[in-house]
């Protein structure tokens, strides 16, 4: 796999000139607080509208809209497990997250997505196991398939950075 093909930022996801951006989202779709409300206070009203079609989604698996006003064409939204102490599949159900957006980033033929750190705030996911799934998983995707041709992993005002730095050895 071609290292260039990952890319670690610090920064607001809703800023980027991207194929998709990656929401993390609850099963409702319906919006909530953190990256999910930032991603539709920019792209408006038509997403919620959207959204409101695809009848929720389950925890570990994603769907995508539109991407309306966003600078990005897409976003993919994706449920990500609340931590509930590590008992209950979160590590899988992380994992699968990753693995249903970029196989929807593949279907699409994305060139590049963009991540935030999935269920690492509001809903408490430990962020060094969580960068460590998120690394794994794209890096396993990315060596069997060419789409996504680049995936960016965006951190936000926190220590986030530094697990994914070190990670990528950047
Ligand atoms: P979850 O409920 O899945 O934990 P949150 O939105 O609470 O989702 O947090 C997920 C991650 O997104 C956190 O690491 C948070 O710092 C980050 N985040 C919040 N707003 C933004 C933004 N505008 N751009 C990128 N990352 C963001």
């Amino acid at each position: 796999m071609d290292r260039k093909r990952i890319d670690l930022i610090s920064g607001d996801i809703t800023l980027l000139y991207v194929d998709a951006i990656v929401n993390a989202a609850n099963t409702s779709l319906l919006g909530g607080g953190g990256v999910d409300g930032a991603i539709h206070r920019a792209a408006g009203p038509d997403l919620l509208a959207e959204c409101v079609k695809l009848n929720g989604c389950e925890t570990g698996r994603s769907k995508i809209t539109d991407g309306y006003k966003l600078k990005a064409k897409h976003v993919i939204h994706t449920v990500g497990p609340i931590w509930r102490g590590g008992y209950s599949d979160e590590n899988l159900l992380l994992a699968s997250c990753y693995q249903t957006s970029l196989e929807l980033a593949k279907e699409k033929k994305l060139n590049t997505i963009a991540f935030p750190g999935i269920s690492t705030g509001a809903y408490g996911f430990p962020k060094d196991i969580a960068a460590l799934i998120a690394v794994n998983e794209t890096k396993r995707f990315l060596k069997k398939n060419s789409y996504p041709h680049k995936v960016i992993f965006v951190t936000y005002g926190d220590d986030n950075y530094e697990f994914y730095r070190k990670l990528l050895n950047k």
